[in-house]
């Protein structure tokens, strides 16, 4: 005997795994240049090639034991040092080693802290349109997850119903600014906002309502577009990081906490995301990659190539009609489906060989995900597609 709901867990592939994989299978049938494959969201730039000689470098003058063994649970301390450095110079912030948790990747940071937060009855507030798998990371962490309709008119923050949603069982909200899958980044003026609702109702409740930022699209934004640093905005922040996208480092799996001196009772609520990333069984985040990324902090992807994908489809889509909200950032965009159900409306797109996610999935029925982390060729090749989609509905 199993544990059911894990062997579901395991065999249902998400959605957008499903769509990716029959894309595979469809690109060897007609040929990789016939599939307009617009799915998953992996990285399509390489890594800056300074990851590559760190890499390089540390395997060549590294004693191997020490490179590829266990470091602290925590993360390597000298590590943890230069990442606190970057982010005291980039946010002038007060950042300590000691703030920071190394993680396996922003899903390991985002388990921790869920684990490490959450006590029977507590719910976790999530706006539309959501990453898929904070479901799951919500639920298994004990939680109830309740989920905000979203603002689709800009993609900020539902503030009515986030205001009605957050009762005194909300142990958190969490949010993911640059978004997956709007592409939208949350203005000041939405985390101000947000920030004063939250301390409003943590004083009406009589306990701190956490902020968990996830945070793995930071670096990704177009225009120079601001992300604000929540924590000096609101206290009781926990910021979920990764380097899987602002370096192209998916596979590597490294990412971190950062629980602030500023968190009300800090040093416990760091020992539960420890005790948590603990009790998963994570021991501590990849050795070399700890090395590596902390050396390669200060630096990203070249990204231009999402952004002028996001330029081409925003003009081309709009101009056949799709209404959408431009994208500040991530390599995604959400425009609404041309019928009111998404999956009928994503399953004749597949029809025609053009692979976009339903935005049922997403908690935001009505939309689509195009994942346009492709070369900008295939943007290009797809526009004749979506045109013909569009002209379906005509
Ligand atoms: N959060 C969001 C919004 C994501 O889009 C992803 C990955 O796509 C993750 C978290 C997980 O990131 P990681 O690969 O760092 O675990």
């Amino acid at each position: 005997m199993v544990n059911k709901e894990m062997a579901l867990l395991g065999t249902q592939r998400s959605v957008i795994r499903e769509l990716a994989e029959y894309g595979r299978v469809r690109a060897q049938e007609i040929g990789k240049e016939n599939v307009f494959d617009f799915s998953i969201g992996n990285p399509s730039v390489p890594c800056p090639p300074q990851v590559t000689e760190t890499a390089a470098e540390l395997l060549a003058n590294t004693d191997p034991v020490l490179l590829h063994g266990y470091t602290s649970a925590q993360g390597d301390q000298e590590v943890r040092e230069r990442i606190a450095e970057n982010l005291n110079a980039r946010f002038q912030a007060d950042v300590r080693a000691d703030n920071l948790y190394i993680t396996v990747g922003a899903a390991a940071a985002l388990c921790s802290c869920l684990n490490g937060l959450v006590c029977p009855g507590d719910q976790i507030v999530v706006n539309a349109p959501f990453f898929p798998e904070y479901k799951v990371f919500i639920e298994k962490a004990g939680a109830e997850m309740c989920l905000v309709d979203a603002d689709t008119e800009a993609f900020q923050i539902n503030f009515p119903l986030l205001e009605q949603a957050v009762n005194p069982n909300t142990k958190a909200v969490l949010i993911n600014s640059p978004n997956n899958p709007s592409g939208a980044i949350y203005s000041l003026e939405t985390v101000e906002k947000l920030a004063e609702l939250l301390e409003a109702k943590s004083a009406l409740f009589g306990h701190p309502i956490y902020l968990i930022s996830d945070e793995p699209y930071r670096e990704i934004v177009f225009d120079g577009a601001e992300v604000p640093f929540l924590p000096s905005i609101y206290a009781n922040t926990l910021v979920c990081y990764s380097w899987s996208k602002s370096l192209s480092l998916p596979g590597e799996r490294l990412g971190y906490v950062l629980v602030g001196d500023q968190v009300e009772d800090a040093e416990t609520v760091y020992a539960a995301v420890a005790g948590a990333a603990r009790a998963l069984g994570y021991v501590n985040a990849p050795s070399l990659f700890q090395q590596i990324c902390s050396r390669c902090v200060d630096l990203t992807s070249d990204i231009s190539v999402y952004e002028t994908n996001a330029r081409i489809l925003t003009e081309a889509l709009t101009g056949m009609g799709f209404r959408l909200v431009p994208p500040q950032g991530t390599f995604y965009m959400f425009p609404e489906t041309l019928e009111k159900d998404d999956e009928s409306f994503c399953r004749r797109a597949r029809d025609m060989d053009l692979l976009i996610v339903p935005g049922s999935g997403f908690g935001c029925p009505g939309h689509t995900r195009i994942s346009y982390c492709v070369p900008t060729e295939r943007v290009e090749r797809s526009l004749p597609v979506f045109q013909a989609l569009a002209d379906s509905y005509k």
